[in-house]
């Protein structure tokens, strides 16, 4: 059987643009998906402006401004006791005073145009191949197995990704998948057809240890996420268009800003949301985006992680190719897990710091009064969420006497 030099377990954002990338550099890239494409992801459709950095640094921003991706320009933002205030991502050095922004678009829509651009650079993708096992040679991965339509199928590679997701089959079978010991939340999410109210930002209802995200895409269409504690779902499945209209109840901002709309198709549901993996990296198999671990969507910024994964993987892999016999060695495993590690544990401290707040209504609401009185400090606040600004510019001098002044 020949032998592909990698081969990516997963054709999402990770897993189409590490194959891109590697297939510009001339690496021949295999991509499995269980899924044919287009298909539907349960997410947010939002873009962060740091994702938005990060897909024009890889040159795939006119890409996705051409599929009609909306622009936002900050948040509205109301806590609790119906505090609320507006804001915008803020002007950093690297814009020259420009406004940053934030994009939307439906996933079916991205992450469609991210396998043709890979597609584009020569890399192959089968499709409706769920891939349930590895193979195994020596202590090292060196292929997977999968059920496609004609029955089970082998793929051997010199190098092996998991870019497979939050419920990554890779991850599971290296040893690595651990749920989230306390953080057991789920999402409820619906698109609601027919929206005027909001334009150019977004909204971010924070209720009772819950939150409501409404994120403006296309023509008149929003997206509208509750993420609540599992108890509230449980013994709930199978009323769901319910359970998102009676919780929708607490959020009095955002059922304002849904009224005169439909909601379009069902709505979905998925948690526990939070994993991580104890490691990225092992017996030379690379774990990239979700599959690497997931913590919540407050922040809006996992897309984000997958590109700037995919983009760690492709210098990895090949530097591997180029140095060696072309496998990854123990050295280049610890390299890409700690500086995947190092991404990941910043932002997850500042989702496990805005999760605390979210957990406590009268912690969230002062904040909130705090935020709107110092708009500079808003700003930063979403810049950081945003991933325009490093987590510690929360801690920075100036930031500490804008809190004072
Ligand atoms: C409710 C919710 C809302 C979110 N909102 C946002 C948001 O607004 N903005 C944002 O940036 N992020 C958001 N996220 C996070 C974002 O969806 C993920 O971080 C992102 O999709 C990760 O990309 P990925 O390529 O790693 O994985 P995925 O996009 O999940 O892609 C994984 C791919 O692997 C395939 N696959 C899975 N298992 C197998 C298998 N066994 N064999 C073969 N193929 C397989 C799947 O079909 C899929 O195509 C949200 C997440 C949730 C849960």
């Amino acid at each position: 059987m020949m032998q592909i030099p990698v081969i990516v377990v997963g054709a999402g954002p990770a897993g189409s643009v590490l194959a891109g990338l590697l297939a510009q550099r001339g690496v021949k890239t295999l991509l499995l998906d269980k899924a044919t494409f287009p298909r539907e992801k349960i997410c947010g459709d939002y873009l962060s402006p740091g994702t938005v950095r990060l897909l024009d640094q890889l040159d795939l921003l006119d890409l996705v401004h051409s599929a009609g991706a909306r622009r936002l320009r900050g948040m509205t933002i109301t806590s609790p006791d119906g505090t609320t205030f507006q804001t915008e991502f803020p002007a950093i050095t690297e814009t020259n005073g420009a406004s940053p922004f934030a994009l939307s678009i439906p996933r079916a829509i991205l992450d469609n145009l991210l396998l043709k651009w890979a597609r584009g650079f020569g890399t192959r993708c089968v499709e409706g191949l769920r891939v349930t096992d590895l193979i195994w040679e020596n202590g090292r991965i060196c292929g997977v197995t999968g059920i496609g339509p004609t029955g089970q199928e082998t793929y051997r590679g010199q190098i092996i990704v998991g870019a497979d997701g939050r419920d990554s089959v890779v991850a599971r079978r290296l040893g690595l998948h651990r749920p989230h010991p306390t953080l057991r939340r789920m999402a409820l999410v619906a698109y609601y057809e027919g929206a005027s109210e909001l334009t150019d930002h977004g909204m971010i209802s924070v209720g009772d240890r819950s939150y409501c995200i409404l994120n403006p895409i296309g023509e008149r269409l929003i997206n509208a996420i509750i993420v609540v504690n599992q108890g509230i779902v449980q013994g709930r499945k199978g009323q769901l268009d319910e359970l998102f209209d009676d919780t929708l109840q607490a959020f009095p901002l955002a059922l304002s800003a849904l009224r005169d709309t439909c909601r379009r198709g069902p709505v979905r549901c998925l948690g526990p949301l939070a994993f991580r993996s104890s490691r990225s990296a092992k017996a030379g198999a690379l774990l990239v985006g979700d599959a690497a671990g997931f913590y919540d969507p407050f922040t809006g910024e996992g897309v984000g992680h997958a590109l700037y994964s995919a983009n760690l993987a492709a210098h990895v892999i090949t530097s591997a190719l180029a140095e060696g016999d072309g496998s990854l060695t123990e050295a280049h495993l610890d390299r890409f897990d700690d500086e995947q590690r190092t991404a990941l544990t910043s932002r997850r401290r500042l989702g496990a710091a805005l999760q605390a707040v979210i957990r406590h209504p009268g912690a969230a609401n002062a904040v909130a009064r705090l935020l709107r009185r110092r708009q500079p400090l808003a700003g930063l606040v979403l810049g950081v969420v945003g991933d325009l600004l490093p987590p510690r510019t929360l801690l920075s001098i100036n930031t500490l006497r804008q809190l004072l002044l």
